[in-house]
Parts: C-alpha cells; sequence; structure tokens
C-alpha cells in the first residue's frame, strides 16, 4: 500500500460539455486557452462552427466566405457564395 503523493495523484479534468470526469481529457487550446474534452463527440459539440446553409457541424477544412462557414463548396454556392472551392 503506497499512498499518492500530490504530484503522482491522477489529474482529473472534468468535460466542459457533458461534465464527465475523465483523467485523459483531451486538451485543446483554442486562442490561447485551453479546453478540456473527454471525447471528440464534446469537442464537436463544442467547437466545430456549423454550415450556413444545411445546418451539420463542420469538422473538415470547410469553406469561409463573407465571415460565414459551410461544410463544403456546394453549400456555399447554395447561399449565392460564387467562385469557392473545396480545400484540401
Ligand atoms: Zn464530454
Ligand atoms: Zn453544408
Amino acid at each position: 500500500m503506497h499512498a499518492l503523493t500530490e504530484g503522482e495523484r491522477k489529474f482529473m479534468t472534468r468535460c466542459e460539455v457533458c461534465g464527465n470526469e475523465y483523467d485523459k481529457t483531451m486538451e485543446l487550446v483554442v486562442n490561447g486557452i485551453s479546453h478540456y474534452y473527454d471525447s471528440f463527440e464534446c469537442a464537436i459539440h463544442a467547437l466545430a462552427p456549423i454550415c450556413e446553409h444545411c445546418g451539420c457541424k463542420i469538422i473538415g477544412h470547410g469553406v469561409e466566405a463573407a465571415g460565414n462557414f459551410y461544410c463544403c463548396a456546394h453549400c456555399a454556392s447554395q447561399k449565392g457564395a460564387m467562385g469557392l472551392h473545396d480545400r484540401g
């Protein structure tokens, strides 16, 4: 039996989305601020922009037009943004 010292204790972090405490949360730094999530699903829920046209979460490259985000060039063109092509 061995009592854990402060340094040995597992660092439990709470997911910002669902509140789950987990010792293997992922840390994502956005604009210099750390955010903690227990899963990609929660990270996407919190951080992914939403397509202005179809409303889906943008988890790929997406496209940006006039300050709006779209999941693909097709959605952007449906909203009247011309001359866009999928990146990547
Ligand atoms: Zn979560
Ligand atoms: Zn879309």
